[in-house]
């Protein structure tokens, strides 16, 4: 199975080759097809399983043919990250096209976006507020769009820009193809799904379950344990990229505050950050120049960075929705990766659901050595016998103000037949 098998432009299977995409993935198998043929899809897949481009390459096949700098295409995304995302496939696919895609939220100067406009896109990549704004304002035409993409539309609707899709609905022609996609399914979603969508084919990957590449465990831990356990986890295990995420801005602050004093090259990405510093943070962190981000669910939604070895969620999350986006940052497209969730006993329900959804018991793991009434991590081994890394030349006792050594990057934890 290739990409060959969709007969598109040759400008795109070019472009195809330059990002390394050899095999679709199931989604983009599954929607492709579809999507050529101007069907309105509704996708159940997460972030993680190459949904992007299963929506992109058909846009981007069908602007290749027709008026060139008019809004064809809108793409509306809940945040500004997946937005920029999104907005980077469509330049990396399409960099043998002629086809321009901009990206509009807020956060930001406008004027930038609306120079853009005004020079002619093809595509719009939006979040809903800044949208709303620039139509308002008169800086950008809906009526010539052909096709309308809702990205996570679950999301969306938790961040509360329901009615500004609606709105936007109302803006762009009666007459279009819609793509609408959702990791999940609530009541108010499928409701959505079923007003805008004309004979949807469905199309469905994975749903709910986080991607199968990921394992989990879980960690049960006092609260008032939990950094101690962090950083002695942090300074025995080999891991690549590590993403860590709290349940506020400030405890994520605060804990990217405590791992830099540890010696960890690390970085927070939350919200109250400018949108310059958050994107500073995701390039430090795709660039390798950040071992660790501490974020937050909102902030982090849709980092796409590859490589991620390990999410830790050092504080529960709200929902089995929440934990299956977090999940979905690592083991991303074919990677492997682990998810190790720190859980107090006020999480014993939460834990129950997210079993719940994946069918499956969490493991339970203990961090071999680590005193779980004070701290005097001793042992060079793991609950589950698995070697950690000795490279750095130390007990665990000593003081732990240094950052694991780069060798210790990506070291041991794909090998292990799992
Ligand atoms: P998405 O679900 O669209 O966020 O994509 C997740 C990751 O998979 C991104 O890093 C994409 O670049 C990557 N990806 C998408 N399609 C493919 C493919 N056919 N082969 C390899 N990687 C892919």
């Amino acid at each position: 199975m290739n990409f060959e098998q969709f007969s598109l432009d040759a400008r795109l299977n070019a472009g195809i080759k330059s990002v390394g995409y050899t095999t679709p993935t199931p989604i983009q198998q599954q929607a492709i097809p579809h999507v050529l043929q101007g069907r309105d899809v509704l996708g159940l897949a997460q972030t993680g399983t190459g949904k992007t481009a299963a929506f992109m390459l058909p846009i981007l096949q069908r602007l290749t043919t027709g008026p060139l700098r008019r809004v064809r295409a809108l793409i509306v995304a809940p945040t500004r990250e997946l937005a920029e995302q999104i907005h980077q496939t469509a330049v990396d696919l399409g960099k043998h096209t002629k086809i321009r895609s901009v990206t509009v939220y807020g956060g930001v100067s406008k004027n930038r976006q609306v120079e853009g406009l005004k020079r002619g896109a093809e595509i719009v990549v939006a979040c809903p507020g800044r949208l709303l704004d620039l139509v308002g304002e008169g800086s950008i035409d809906l009526s010539q769009v052909e096709v309308l993409v809702l990205d996570e539309a679950d999301r969306m609707c938790d961040m509360g820009f329901l009615p500004d899709i609606r709105r936007i609905l109302k803006l762009v022609p009666q007459r279009k193809q819609t793509l609408f996609f959702s990791a999940t399914m609530p009541d108010d979603i499928r409701q959505l799904a079923n007003d805008i969508l004309k004979q949807p084919v469905t199309v469905q990957v994975d749903i709910i379950a986080p991607a199968k590449t990921v394992s989990h465990a879980l960690y049960p831990v006092p609260e008032g344990l939990k950094k101690k356990l962090l950083f002695s986890m942090l300074n025995q295990t080999a891991t690549g990229r590590v993403l860590i995420f709290t349940r506020t801005k400030r405890r994520a602050r605060f804990l990217a505050r405590d791992l830099e004093q540890e010696g960890h090259n690390v970085e927070a990405l939350q919200g109250n950050m400018s949108q310059n510093r958050r994107q500073r943070a995701i390039d430090g962190f795709r660039d390798g120049k950040y071992d660790i981000l501490v974020a937050t669910d909102i902030a982090a939604r849709g980092i796409d960075v590859a490589d991620i070895s390990h999410v830790i969620n050092f504080d529960m999350p709200d929902t089995v929705d929440a934990y299956t986006h977090r999940i979905g940052r690592t083991g991303r497209a074919q990677e492997s990766g682990e998810a190790f969730t720190f859980a107090t006993q006020n999480d014993d329900p939460m834990v129950r659901d997210i079993e719940k959804v994946l069918g499956a018991r969490i493991e339970r793991r203990q961090l071999d050595g680590f005193d779980y009434n004070g701290y005097a991590p001793s042992s060079p081994k793991s609950a589950n016998g698995r070697a950690f890394n000795q490279s750095n030349g130390r007990s665990s006792n000593q003081p732990q103000n240094r950052r694991p050594q780069q060798n210790q990057r990506m070291s041991g934890m794909r090998g292990n037949g799992r």
